[in-house]
């Protein structure tokens, strides 16, 4: 067992950091949150860098990288803010990952290239008004029509919805009933009967694009099938990269609040001396470490395993139910050590609190993930229903 970080990966890590530096990341991050309006200028400086699509294939331009890169890379630029580490995250470990595992020949040809230059942007469309964690009670529907099939739903909280090209979207076939029924299309923005809701306003990650999509009557061409009905499993596998993706946010978010909070601690006086001298705000401090440092190793530990494959659904799942958990402890310790500061938004400690809540929902929530966790643990598929 090896825990250090190859001589590649710190250079990646200190080229991140230097980078930050250099682009005034923690300004950028305080106002993209203030204004609320996503960094797209980040596009192309991250393809330059080959920040972009790190784990895609190299044969289409991807970077060929194994996934424990692209974690390193998504934790050190969330350090700042999750919206300035997105791209790498929507590019390298996003549903452009499952074009990348599951789609043709010519679905790659097409649409990789672009999520590596910062043309094209990818999303999942899973969540329906009706059916979140009961995905499988999704009712949107293709039916099949000569050359095309012929969509009609409505999905909801898409990331990226209104700016992403295109929209991975999982749809039920011919009404058929049950998670068999259940495949997945490319939808590209701009087809006809294709539109969107207005954009969601969320307690934090300011700057993400994220509304309800609706499907009337939408022609998707046959060649734009990702997986037919019956590969549901499949399709859900490709995901628990993404699951890795969202963990290693949380790590960036606390990791950054730990330090936020130890740098205070050592300034702000009371009672005539530092506050890191009182022992209640070393323990905090401490537990904080112990908290990110243990959720570090299980997120490092899914990614490493996975090489540049499926991460395995046990870890995946731990390291994203523990990181997502360990991060709002994180950042709400955090609070508690700024006092009233903290919740001013002068300071980043309320932003990063409000920024840590979203992704034990997103991509799936803590108590779901817990529920898959057990099933392994007593091997056995605990049915919701019954
Ligand atoms: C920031 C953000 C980004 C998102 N991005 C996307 C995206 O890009 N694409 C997409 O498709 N979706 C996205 N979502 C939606 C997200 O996947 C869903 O919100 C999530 O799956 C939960 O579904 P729901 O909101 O319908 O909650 P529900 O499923 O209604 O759950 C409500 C509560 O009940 C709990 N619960 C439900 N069933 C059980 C059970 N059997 N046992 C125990 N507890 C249960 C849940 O854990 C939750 O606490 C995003 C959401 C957020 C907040």
């Amino acid at each position: 067992m090896n825990f250090t970080l190859s001589e590649e990966q710190q250079m990646l890590v200190a080229m991140i950091r230097d980078l930050g530096e250099k682009e005034k990341f923690r300004e950028l991050a305080k106002k993209v949150d203030e204004t609320c309006e996503f960094p797209m200028h980040l596009l192309p400086l991250y393809a330059n860098l080959g920040l972009l699509g790190m784990t895609l294939s190299p044969e289409y331009g991807g970077g060929g990288q194994p996934l424990i890169n692209a974690v390193l890379a998504i934790e050190e630029l969330a350090k700042f803010s999750p919206m300035i580490a997105a791209p790498v995250f929507e590019s390298s470990v996003g549903p452009i990952k499952a074009v990348d595992i599951l789609g043709t020949e010519t679905q790659k040809q097409k649409l990789i290239p672009g999520a590596c230059s910062g043309k094209y942007s990818v999303s999942a469309a899973m969540t329906e008004p009706e059916a979140g964690s009961d995905l499988t009670s999704l009712t949107s529907n293709a039916i099949e029509n000569g050359n095309y099939y012929v969509l009609n739903g409505r999905k909801c909280f898409i990331t990226g919805g209104g700016h992403a090209s295109h929209y991975l979207v999982y749809t039920r076939f011919n009404q058929t009933k049950g998670y068999k029924g259940i495949g997945c299309l490319i939808a590209e923005k701009g087809m006809e009967g294709f539109s969107f809701g207005k954009q969601e306003k969320f307690m934090g990650l300011h700057g993400m694009p994220s509304c309800d999509l609706i499907f009337e009557d939408v022609r998707i061409p046959k060649e734009n099938l990702i997986l037919k009905p019956g590969e549901f499993n499949r399709l859900m596998a490709t995901f628990h990269i993404e699951r890795c993706g969202n963990a290693a946010m949380c790590l960036g978010i606390a990791g950054s609040a730990l330090e936020e909070a130890r740098k205070y601690a050592s300034e702000r006086t009371a009672f005539g001396k530092p506050i890191c001298e009182f022992q209640a705000i070393q323990f905090m401090i401490a537990d904080m470490a112990m908290k990110l440092d243990a959720a570090r190793l299980l997120v490092y530990r899914a990614a490493e395993n996975a090489g540049g494959d499926l991460p395995s659904i046990y870890e995946a799942s731990l390291a994203k139910a523990y990181a997502n958990e360990m991060v709002i402890e994180v950042t709400n310790l955090a609070m508690q050590i700024f006092g009233g500061y903290g919740y001013s938004s002068e300071f980043p400690i309320e932003r990063m609190y409000r920024d840590a809540k979203a992704w034990g929902v997103a991509g799936g929530t803590i108590q779901m993930l817990k529920i898959g966790i057990a099933g392994i643990l007593f091997g056995k598929r605990f049915n919701q229903r019954s």
